[in-house]
């Protein structure tokens, strides 16, 4: 049988898609034309008119071998949305294969654009300029409609009804820091924004444990930059009835995390009173404080510090992020970031250690990743080999080259929330 719509699922872009079909539903699309799927056979076999893609940056070599099989199979109008498509539009579109990129908050740019190619019989026509968040060539011209932004992206609820689909939720979006290496405040606006906290205990009740996705927990309830701890502790409060009834609330932990100057001793409390958090998900990045300026983190090393103290304090198991080979990173930089972590894990908290991927869309996108000193990598193979350091910094030394390529290859100017972004490199 065959569908209008399938989506290629994929454990990254799961949470992304279960929300977009949600607020696809809720404007009145019927998801029993949708194929939701991580089978391209089974993609090939519905005959879709429309086959969408939602993907990262690090994923495009493996998204371009898929899209040349299914456009040798399958005549359906190919629809990639998320970062990348975002931050290099025509990449997506000449290179990857793609007929059209949504740009930006993909809620209404996507439902206006099934309803369009639904009315023009599935094509790349002059009629897709009135939707707003598209690009796409016409006649060999590149057309942009304009950056598709939802200022209340909670009008639509989190969950479809149609499909059997559940995920973490997300709670807030958008992030004021504009951390040089990041790619959210670009494509989700500076301003934080947030579901009501009715909305999230209305579907909570659907997660067996309750997990949230937020760029900073702790910010819920205000416009980002600065705690509000009364609306942290209205939403916590708010889902004890939830609790009670059998689920576990996790809360500044997987899939989110905290920054670390929100970390204080009213935060943590909050969280042992009302949650089952056990493990508190903080972003660190460096243990140099010219380098925290650098990548205009905002906050220092004594934030870091802080916020590990007090969560052992109060028995949680502090997961800090830190990033190595930021531009621009001197050994000397390295050498603190090492005592740093050390310090971490002496007092009992756990280390997670990322190597710099230049992001499309971000300041940082140009910048070229320092060369790890013996000393760094020393540090790192034998904390790894003793399983006592987490994260993907092996692999992502090699993602970030192929990232590094890919720009200097096809850099063009990102689509952004807010214009131009300021390349920094
Ligand atoms: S890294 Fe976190 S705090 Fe920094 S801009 Fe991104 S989401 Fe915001």
């Amino acid at each position: 049988m065959s569908v209008e719509v399938a989506v290629r699922i994929t454990r990254r872009n799961h949470n992304a898609f279960v929300h977009l079909l949600a607020a696809l539903e809720s404007q009145g699309y019927d998801l029993s034309n949708v194929l939701v799927t991580k089978d391209i056979n089974e993609i090939i076999k519905a005959r879709p008119s429309v086959i969408l893609y939602s993907f990262y940056s690090q994923e495009v070599d493996g998204v371009k071998r898929e899209v040349e099989i299914l456009k040798s199979k399958v005549k359906a109008v190919f629809v990639a949305g998320g970062y990348h498509a975002i931050a290099m539009p025509k990449h997506t579109l000449r290179v990857l294969g793609f007929d059209i990129a949504v740009i930006g908050e993909g809620e209404e740019a996507l439902y206006n654009l099934l309803l369009k190619l639904r009315g023009n019989g599935y094509k790349v026509t002059k009629d897709l300029t009135e939707v707003k968040g598209l690009a796409f060539y016409l006649g060999g011209d590149f057309v942009f409609t304009g950056f598709a932004k939802v200022e209340d992206f909670w009008k639509f609820p989190p969950y479809p009804e149609g499909l059997k689909l559940i995920s973490p939720m997300e709670i807030s979006r958008g992030c004021p820091f504009g951390c040089y290496y990041c790619q959210t405040p670009y494509a989700k606006g500076f301003r934080m924004r947030h579901r009501p906290i009715d909305q999230i205990v209305k579907y909570s009740r659907r997660m067996k444990d309750m997990r949230y996705i937020t760029p900073n927990a702790f910010a819920y309830g205000s416009p980002g930059g600065i705690l509000k701890i009364e609306k942290v502790e209205a939403l916590l409060r708010a889902l004890q009835p939830l609790r009670k009834e059998g689920r576990r609330l996790f809360y500044g932990t997987f899939p989110s995390e905290v920054r670390p100057e929100f970390v204080t001793r009213e935060t943590i409390e909050l969280l042992v009173d009302y949650t089952d958090t056990r493990r508190l998900a903080i972003g660190a990045q460096s243990g140099d404080d010219a380098m925290l300026k650098a990548m205009h983190r905002v906050h220092k090393v004594e934030h870091v510090v802080n916020a590990v103290e007090l969560a052992l304090e109060y028995g949680l198991t502090p997961v800090v992020d830190f990033i190595v080979g930021l531009p621009n990173e001197t050994p000397e930089s390295q050498r603190k970031s090492i005592e740093l972590m050390k310090w971490i894990m002496r007092k009992g908290g756990k280390v997670r250690a990322h190597y710099f991927m230049p992001l499309p869309g971000t300041p940082w996108a140009r910048c070229k990743p320092s060369p790890l000193s013996e000393e760094m990598k020393k540090f790192l193979g034998r904390m790894a080999a003793e399983g006592k350091i987490e994260g993907s910094w092996g692999v992502q030394i090699n993602i970030s080259r192929r990232l590094q390529k890919l720009i200097e290859e096809f850099y063009e100017e990102p689509m952004s929330y807010h214009g131009n972004v300021k390349v920094i490199c």
